[in-house]
């Protein structure tokens, strides 16, 4: 059954479909770019192009391994782990690590294709790749989460897939700084052990182990940065019948994980009201809105349940179709679909999950003229700060020492009221030169670097897309545009390198 219409369609085959959707718009383009660079006669060319297209929409290597793990009951158990590597035109690729139920290689090599076209559409320079294990991470204590991740790693070391200069991961679902920490461990103390890099192996790693400030909050702040660029827009908005700015407008938030949580707070505190939450266990909803943060601190004690919080009170799945201007999608893929698009009803939708729209409930989404902000631009501030944190494994220092001056001339005002806050909670009055004031002002030095290099990257994207919508006349499509902003990137990395070896 063709892609275009399939209720369920392979997540593999959806990626592609889209990618092919972009390639039909952007060839001609493709040729004119090589006519122009290139003395090729026009047979040659189109050999060209169709060849590079070819090896864009193929997925370069996976690796699909199995394990043995004894739990705490003393009872043995296999556990299937996975990485794929879809494109190394760039090196290292990069895309994070899973944990869930749901993971198989079909859906690891949709998400490293994802990562390809993602990285491309930011101008991040990384191949995309993506990897899993398929467990439900609730069902294991943490000692036995341990295991898993360091094995998991062993069996990416041993098979060359894991390393600065190869291949990086970083957190995704069900994963955070916890197992980048235990991965990073069994890589130095294995394959990465003479590697003065390593630390570079992995992103999302903790403060302490190299990781850097902003980048927990990153993926939903870029996902706020997207549709603060374009609720901004006059021409955009006006195409959506809808006014510009934050005043009066509404969200609902698919997903409460590390992504929709700090999407929600950062839409929050430009006053949009979050009427209601989507959880895997419950649903919440509040009219007058919902506290993000105040959900946040209460899922995290509540054993990552938003269960009971008194906040807002439960509600069905049709909490999906109320009516609001801001849909967030920020749980996993294939939640739009032919069976509930047509029930949508929002104006804007952002996509912090990575494939969570089918073809068919993307066709049907824009016939509602409702404005889809691509997970390809919306989800990238999370891989973006990933690179900002290997920039800083790799040159061995934070941003925030490097320009400690800098930021100290241009935040005198800040940097006092910092000083006089500090001395007036403490008796120390020597508190300035301690270490641990030296290391928040460095930290928030970084921060702050860290923010205004994920606005300008989000900012460029999103700038890239619009006028890729607009060469192409595609309208509300901004999947069709940020595909093809990718394509053309790499369209050119390919023609400039070759390709075989
Ligand atoms: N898992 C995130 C994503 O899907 C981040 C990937 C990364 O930082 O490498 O974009």
């Amino acid at each position: 059954k063709p892609i275009a219409t399939a209720k369920d369609p392979s997540f593999y085959r959806m990626v592609e479909y889209f990618y092919h959707s972009a390639v039909q718009v952007v060839e001609p383009a493709l040729m004119e770019y090589l006519k122009k660079h290139t003395h090729m006669s026009e047979k040659k060319r189109r050999h060209r192009v169709a060849g590079i297209l070819k090896v864009m929409g193929s997925s370069n290597s996976s690796l699909q391994f199995e394990f043995p793990l004894q739990r705490k009951s003393g009872e043995y158990e296999i556990v299937h782990g996975y990485r794929s590597q879809h494109s190394v035109h760039r090196l290292p690729c990069k895309g994070g690590i899973r944990f869930s139920n749901a993971v198989d290689l079909e859906e690891v090599k949709a998400l490293a294709a994802l990562m390809t076209f993602k990285c491309a559409c930011s101008n991040i320079p990384f191949g995309g790749a993506k990897g899993g294990v398929c467990i439900d991470p609730k069902k294991y204590t943490v000692a036995e989460l341990q295991r898993i991740t360091r094995r998991y790693t062993l069996e990416l070391a041993k098979k060359n897939y894991i390393g600065a200069g190869i291949d990086v991961p970083a957190p995704d679902v069900n994963t955070s700084g916890r197992e980048m920490s235990w991965i990073l461990d069994t890589y130095i103390k294995t394959l990465g052990f003479s590697d003065i890099n390593a630390a570079a192996c992995v992103t999302g790693k903790p403060i302490n182990g190299g990781g850097i400030h902003g980048r927990v909050e990153a993926t939903g702040r870029g996902v706020f940065m997207t549709i603060d660029h374009f609720i901004k827009n006059k021409e955009w908005m006006s195409m959506i019948d809808t006014p510009t700015g934050y005043q009066g407008k509404t969200a609902i938030i698919q997903g409460f994980g590390n992504v929709g949580s700090y999407a929600a707070k950062y839409l929050h505190g430009e006053g949009v009201k979050i009427i209601g939450v989507l959880e895997y266990d419950c649903n919440l909803t509040n009219p007058d809105g919902i506290d993000p943060e105040a959900l946040m601190k209460y899922k995290a004690g509540n054993r990552g349940s938003v269960k009971g919080f008194s906040g807002a009170k439960e509600t069905g799945g049709d909490l999906l179709y109320q009516k609001c201007d801001i849909l967030v999608v920020a749980a996993t893929e294939k939640v739009l679909t032919q069976d509930n698009a047509d029930k949508v009803n929002c104006k804007i939708i952002g996509e912090g999950a990575n494939g969570p729209t089918t073809p068919i409930a993307d066709k049907i989404l824009r016939e509602k003229k409702i404005l889809q902000l691509p997970d390809l631009l919306a989800n990238a501030g999370g891989v973006t700060v990933s690179y900002f944190e290997f920039l800083k494994n790799l040159n061995h220092v934070s941003f925030g020492k490097l320009s400690i001056k800098f930021w100290r001339d241009s935040n005198t005002a800040l940097l006092d009221s910092v000083e006089k806050s500090l001395k007036s909670a403490s008796v120390d009055a020597k508190i300035s030169p301690s270490p641990q004031f030296q290391d928040m002002i460095t930290g928030a030095s970084e921060r702050h670097i860290v923010n205004s290099g994920l606005e300008y990257s989000m900012v460029n994207a999103c700038e890239n897309v619009m006028r890729a919508a607009k060469k192409y006349n595609l309208g509300l499509d901004l999947r069709t545009a940020a595909y093809i902003t990718a394509i053309e990137k790499i369209f050119v990395t390919y023609d400039e390198q070759g390709l075989c070896c």
